[in-house]
């Protein structure tokens, strides 16, 4: 059984801002809204300890990143 997604330590690690081995795929943090990569992590601690907060250069819209 593949899947097309990523581990759940993959995507940790990637939230984390840790390196991932090559054998794993690296998935960019994009926007949700418009699916631009060009995002900006504004808070380490956003309103909740659990994730993320990151802004859109793109289409200046707020979204959160579930931490693992
Ligand atoms: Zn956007």
């Amino acid at each position: 059984m593949e899947s097309m997604e990523p581990t759940a330590e993959t995507v940790r690690k990637i939230v984390a801002g840790e390196p991932v081995g090559e054998n794993e795929e690296r998935r960019l943090l994009i926007c949700p809204w418009c699916d631009s990569g060009d995002v900006e992590k504004i808070s380490e601690y956003g309103p909740h300890l659990m994730v993320y907060s990151y802004i859109c250069r793109e289409c200046h819209s707020p979204f959160e990143v579930i931490k693992r």
